[in-house]
């Protein structure tokens, strides 16, 4: 009898002539730290770390085969023997660990952020500045050379295998679609000379590196763009990519340039198994499904479910690099699950940032942010259980101190019960899960219902006490908002005030596009609704309409609307850079109206009276039942000064320290960095 909690995901994996431990790929992300060699060593304690975890196979991320193919200059790319003899640090170090690692060519094709960009044609994408060079056929041919060379190359490097990426996009994509593939040669018009340059790159590369040796195709399911792929040439090419020699089909949802999210929060767990599941029994050899799966009961079920062979999670391992052991050893709630917020992974890569976590700061810090266990075991209280007191709380738990962590309220999670509490944001309640777990596990001493003071904390004579108290919202101290119609985010998210039917918002930041957000969508969360959801996205099955995508039909407004700030440009500039425009998008669709550059003159019975212009020489009624103020938050501290005056050592944390723009992702890096310090 098979006992594993999760048998179909931990079952191995016989690819003929080598053997995967289990079906759980870890897919490529760009980190940051495959561009420079110096950032070796920090590379291959990443990887070894989640080869430790258990994974049956990972993928690095994207190396350009040549110059033309940089993702950015002096980007990551794989083209001497040189630079592959310095991947054998990171190979050896997963190898150790029993892991396996392919390395991924990436050729950026028009989405190179480089005046090099080469292409089938001489399209500018909408996503770049740069115009690529269209290629002759001889440009083409030294092309596909190149990724025979990488391949080589990383073989050389010690690499179990290669992804060769021909999705998302990219230049081996470009090729397929008539919408970025103009040429008239044999490497365009018709369909099998718009795939022969991936079926040419998989053959050539399965002749050079001989028959032992891993080669996935990631290929494109669902375009998400007018003019993409119908389903009849996504099978077509898959089957030929199989002839060709490839081991393994993975999966690619949507080009970068598609206006519909597909990995972000707010998409539906698991929302694409479907297209791997109508691909699926058209192959003989294995397919990996990808996008949104973030919990190992999901990503069993879908494999249950026959929607795949495998299954591709990326950002959940930087989450947690014991995903799979946890999951083996029955120890699903002990999980850090990727909550999809994209924060400090993807947005740090469009900031040309060091890729981590924020739930999980270690990761690609591997080498220097360690929770050392303590030599002297301290006594420490931390006030405050939001998410910078946990985290501070859990990390000196695990060096073994004695922490107790107070908290006024009756639970723990302070502004994340908010959060979770959006639709769209339902992964939220995986992390307070996850931290209250993480609690017991680490011994932490939670005191619920108690406000903790100056005097009783130092009459404790605890070594050091973390004050993450928090916020307490800003006072935009506007005339008149005394007024019964206003409420604070709190009153609405929190204490769940009924709100009537036209609503203004004041503040646009975060908080004042969640509130709009739970608002304009009422209880229901499209997120867990899937059909309802590609609707709203105006996703269709490729094989009715090209590339997978029609025009959106949102849900109709339940509310109307209107959210301000007084700062002049687009409300919501603040947000994350690869979500924002998803929310103002869902906004937008939902008929909210966003206005920027309003002074705030009165509330009363009529509403609320704004004002344009440095003159407020035009102004309007809105005429509201409710008005939200969302204005910002101010540092809750109190206890800082009297704590200090009776010489107990103090360290302020999170929204206490620094309320402007504060975020999770701050807060939990800040926590746990001088927690791992003390
Ligand atoms: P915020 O993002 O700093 O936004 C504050 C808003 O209040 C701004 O729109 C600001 O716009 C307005 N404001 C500031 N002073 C004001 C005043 N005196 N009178 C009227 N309006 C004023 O703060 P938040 O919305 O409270 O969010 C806090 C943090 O939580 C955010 O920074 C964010 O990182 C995080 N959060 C993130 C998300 C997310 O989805 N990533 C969601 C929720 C919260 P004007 O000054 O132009 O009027
Ligand atoms: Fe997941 Fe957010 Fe961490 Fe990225 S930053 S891996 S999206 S939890």
């Amino acid at each position: 009898m098979n006992t594993s909690p999760y048998p179909h995901l931990l079952a191995p994996l016989d690819l003929g002539f080598t053997t995967l431990k289990n079906r759980v790929l870890m897919g490529s992300m760009h980190t940051g730290l495959e561009d420079k060699a110096e950032h070796f060593p920090r590379l291959a304690a990443y990887f070894a770390e989640r080869a430790r975890g258990g994974v049956g196979l990972m993928v690095t991320g994207g190396y350009a085969p040549n110059i033309e193919g940089w993702l950015s200059p002096f980007g990551s790319r794989l083209a001497s023997s040189s630079a592959a003899k310095k991947h054998l640090l990171v190979t050896n170090a997963v190898h150790a660990e029993g892991g396996k690692i392919a390395l991924q060519i990436l050729h950026a094709g028009r989405y190179g952020y480089s005046p090099l960009s080469v292409a089938p044609s001489k399209l500018k994408s909408p996503i770049t500045p740069f115009t690529p060079r269209a290629l002759s056929a001889s440009g083409i041919e030294r092309q596909i050379r190149c990724f025979v060379r990488c391949a080589k190359l990383a073989r050389e490097g010690g690499y179990d295998g290669v992804e060769i990426m021909g999705s998302e996009g990219y230049f081996i994509n470009e090729f397929l679609t008539s919408y970025t593939n103009r040429r008239t040669d044999e490497w365009g018009g018709s369909y099998e000379n718009r795939m022969r340059l991936p079926v040419e790159i998989v053959r050539r590369v399965r002749e050079a590196v001989g028959p032992d040796f891993i080669i996935i195709f990631r290929l494109s399911l669902i375009d998400l763009v007018p003019g993409g792929s119908t389903w009849d040439e996504v099978v077509q090419l898959a089957k030929a990519i199989e002839k060709a020699g490839a081991t393994i089909i993975n999966t690619g949802i949507g080009w970068h340039e598609a206006r519909v999210p597909t990995i972000a929060t707010s998409v539906p767990r698991a929302a694409w198994t479907w297209l791997t599941k109508k691909l699926k029994p058209e192959l003989s050899i294995p397919v990996i499904t990808s996008n949104r799966i973030n919990v190992p009961e999901v990503a069993e079920q879908v494999l249950a479910d026959g929607c795949a062979d495998m299954v591709s999670m990326a950002r959940p391992f930087l989450a947690d690099p014991e995903f799979v052991s946890k999951a083996a050893s029955g120890r699903r709630d002990e999980i850090n699950v990727c909550i999809g917020c994209n924060q400090a992974c993807l947005d740090h890569i469009f900031a040309q940032k060091m890729s981590s976590c924020l739930v999980n700061p270690r990761a690609c810090n591997e080498t220097e942010l360690i929770y050392t266990p303590s030599a002297k075991r301290r006594r420490f209280a931390v006030v405050g259980a939001g998410a910078a007191g946990i985290a501070a709380a859990t990390v000196l738990g695990e060096r073994g101190h004695e922490v107790h962590l107070y908290e006024a309220s009756d639970k723990v999670g302070g502004q994340l019960n908010m959060a979770a509490s959006i639709p769209g944001k339902e992964e939220f309640h995986e992390m307070l899960k996850y931290f209250k777990r993480k609690l017991e596990v680490t011994g932490v001493r939670v005191h619920l219902n108690t406000r903790a003071d100056a005097a009783s904390l130092a009459a404790a004579k605890y070594d050091e006490v973390f004050i993450a108290t928090g916020v307490i919202p800003r006072d935009p101290k506007i005339p008149g908002q005394d007024h019964p119609k206003v409420l604070s985010y709190i009153d609405v998210l929190a204490r769940r005030v009924p709100v009537g039917q036209k609503v203004a918002i004041i503040g646009a930041g975060g908080i004042g596009f969640d509130v709009a957000e739970f608002l304009a969508k009422g209880e229901h969360s499209p997120t867990l609704h899937l059909d309802e959801w590609l609707a709203e996205w105006g996703v269709v099955d490729p094989s009715t309409t090209p590339g997978g995508v029609t025009k959106p039909r949102p849900s109709a407004p339940i509310r109307q609307i209107t959210l301000l700030q007084r700062k002049a440009g687009k409300p919501g500039a603040g947000l994350g850079k690869t979500t924002g425009w998803i929310h103002r998008a869902e906004l937008k669709s939902r008929g909210v109206e966003m206005l920027g550059s309003v002074n705030y003159e009165q509330i009363s019975d009529q509403g609320l009276l704004i004002s344009f212009g440095e003159k407020r020489e035009k102004s309007t009624w809105l005429e509201v039942d409710n008005i939200v103020l969302c204005a910002g938050q101010l540092p809750l501290r109190e206890l800082a000064e009297p704590l200090t005056a009776l010489g107990v050592k103090v360290t302020l944390l999170g929204g206490a320290d620094e309320a402007g723009e504060l975020d999770a992702k701050r807060a939990i890096n800040q926590a746990s960095r001088a927690a791992a310090a003390a």
